[in-house]
């Protein structure tokens, strides 16, 4: 395991064909509190309590209001260094495609190109109908989504001291009773409706706790990694890459004879498997780390004024 920047550029520049796994810790420093450590009035207990099939189809108000606020926190988020960094990359490198485990939309709003960016978990800014016979899905980045759905002003910032102290007071189903009661009652007639089949509620279009990865990206990055050519660098970028499907893409590429090339926080989140001398691990922000280790190719990012 090497951090040597120099023989990483080598081979940075002879790869043709590369592959990134992209989890939470690449948003880190853009300002986006993370969904088990997000405060305020949602705390992370309810939170997985919220992100069901079984939730929504119980209380789909409280749902799409708890999604609402996940919406509107990602939108005052803004892309960081590292999400523009790979963007470039896929703009430049042909063979390049990432695999994203964020729902934030970050990568997105960094202009990621659409057919190099892979959402495991889906995003926050798709919704989906509901309704078994209708197949509509499509990207929606309007906050609220429907006026019943605007986030009461005091609920936008969970990152305030008095939200936390708030939280820290109460037990957790106490919580619950608290976020309901500061949260005004929206009718299901008020929630998204499928402008195509006008009968299906829609649904945000990320993959909730119980329901399958999306095959259509499991296939598309099977294919990526089975490709009778050779990947020959997989990035690991703010993720430990220790569940599944991913700790299984690290194994595969590197069994095919692809080098690792870890960017991590925390030298403990490294991938399941374990690190080897032909791998390399950078310590640090992803945000500063990753347009560095990728200047050769993509030249130098800047942080554009008043992106989206
Ligand atoms: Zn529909």
């Amino acid at each position: 395991m090497s951090s040597d920047i120099e023989s990483f550029t080598a081979h940075l520049q002879s790869s043709k064909r590369i592959l990134a796994l992209l989890g939470a810790g690449l948003s880190a420093s853009s300002g986006l509190p993370t969904f088990r450590g997000a405060g305020g009035l949602w705390r992370t207990h309810d939170a997985i309590s919220l992100a069901t099939p079984e939730a929504f189809g119980r209380d789909p108000a409280l749902v799409w209001q708890f999604y609402s606020y996940r919406r509107h926190m990602a939108l005052k988020a803004k892309p960081n260094r590292a999400h523009l960094a790979l963007a470039e990359l896929a703009k430049k490198h042909p063979g390049f495609i990432a695999l994203s485990q964020n729902v934030d939309g970050l990568s997105q709003r960094a202009r990621h190109p659409a057919d190099k960016l892979q959402l495991l978990h889906g995003s926050l800014f798709n919704v989906k109908c509901t309704s078994f016979y209708c197949s509509y899905h499509a990207e929606n980045f309007t906050d609220p989504i429907v006026p019943a759905l605007r986030i009461p002003l005091d609920e936008s910032d969970p990152t305030t001291k008095e939200a936390r102290h708030a939280v820290s007071q109460n037990h957790k189903e106490a919580d619950i009773a608290d976020a309901q009661v500061h949260l005004p009652s929206v009718q299901v007639a008020d929630l998204p409706k499928c402008p195509e089949c006008h009968e299906g509620l829609l649904r945000p279009g990320v993959v909730w706790f119980g329901e399958s990865l999306p095959s259509k990206v499991l296939n598309a990055v099977d294919s990526f990694i089975n490709d009778s050519t050779k990947i020959d660098l997989i990035f690991v970028i703010g993720t430990s890459a220790s569940v599944y499907p991913a700790a299984g893409y690290v194994d595969e590429a590197r069994a095919k004879g692809a080098r690792v090339a870890v960017i991590n926080a925390d030298r403990a989140d490294e991938p399941a498997g374990g690190l080897t001398d032909n791998d390399w691990f950078f310590e640090g922000d992803a945000a500063q780390i990753v347009p560095d280790i990728l200047k050769t190719i993509i030249g130098e990012v800047e942080q554009p004024i008043g992106m989206l």
